[in-house]
């Protein structure tokens, strides 16, 4: 079964994903990293970005 990468949902075909990923790509902006500006396709890779390039950003 087709699988979002970014947010983990499932889909029936690959064209559905395809068109769902389009979501992620326009809402790249809303993900953005208060350190460095850098936007990204979705909160978990925002967090990832986050952990490699600023961990003393990292309060807990
Ligand atoms: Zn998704
Ligand atoms: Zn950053």
């Amino acid at each position: 079964m087709p699988k979002c990468e970014a947010c983990g949902a499932t889909f029936a075909t690959t064209e559905e994903l395809m068109r769902h990923n389009e979501t992620h790509v326009t809402k790249a902006e809303s993900f953005k990293c208060q350190a460095c500006g850098a936007t990204f396709g979705s909160q978990q890779l925002l967090e990832g970005h986050i952990k490699e390039a600023h961990p003393m950003a990292i309060s807990r």
